[in-house]
């Protein structure tokens, strides 16, 4: 056996048993464990694994980590299915933002390579579409993503309801383009611009 896929072939064991010994995969590969140290240095260094007592654990984030890129567009925060705002692009092309503040972003570079826009109504958790949706901004509710804040619903009622309760203030898609622009010109984004 080469020793590519030797090591292909340790990334697999740990991968499927999330745990193992180095003195059982030296047993298995039929190598010294010397050799198996060895091969085990990379895959600790790019925090594939942890090491351990006597062996190697699958880092908790390699497990899931076989995603592609699942990284905002705009500011490369892992997105999260219940905020994420996917841009379809003329060519097909499918771009995730992590919130509808990143999204609204995006939109205004790439505006006419865009075809259709899907988002999440921020109560229902329905799939809707970003074009038509309404806009929450300014509320005092606070969900950990991009500052300020945009939040989508489907229907301006649940919008207006929203607002009633935890403040803020309603924009269709257009008004919330042009509302984002003028907070990042005053400053008050924690995004930098050039
Ligand atoms: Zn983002
Ligand atoms: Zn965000």
């Amino acid at each position: 056996m080469l020793p590519i896929e030797r090591r292909n072939q340790i990334k697999q064991l740990i991968q499927d048993n999330e745990h193992m010994k180095i003195s059982e995969l030296s047993k298995l590969l039929g190598v010294s464990e010397m050799t198996i140290h060895r091969d085990l240095k990379p895959l600790i260094k790019e925090e594939f694994v942890i090491k351990t007592f006597g062996g190697v654990t699958l880092a908790k984030d390699s497990a899931t980590k076989q995603i592609p890129d699942d990284a905002c567009i705009i500011c490369r925060r892992p997105v999260e299915e219940r905020l994420v705002f996917r841009i379809i692009r003329k060519d097909n092309q499918i771009e995730m933002a992590c919130c509808a503040h990143c999204g609204l972003l995006r939109f205004q570079q790439i505006e006419d390579q865009v075809m259709q826009i899907m988002t999440h109504d921020f109560l229902c958790h329905t799939t809707i579409n970003g074009l038509t949706a309404w806009y929450v901004m300014d509320t005092s509710l606070v969900v950990s993503c991009c500052k300020p804040q945009v939040l989508a619903f489907e229907s301006k009622k649940h919008a207006d309801q929203f607002v009633k309760g935890f403040g803020g203030d309603v924009y269709s898609f257009q008004e919330a383009l042009e509302k984002l622009h003028q907070k990042m010109n005053s400053g008050t984004c924690c995004h930098h611009h050039d």
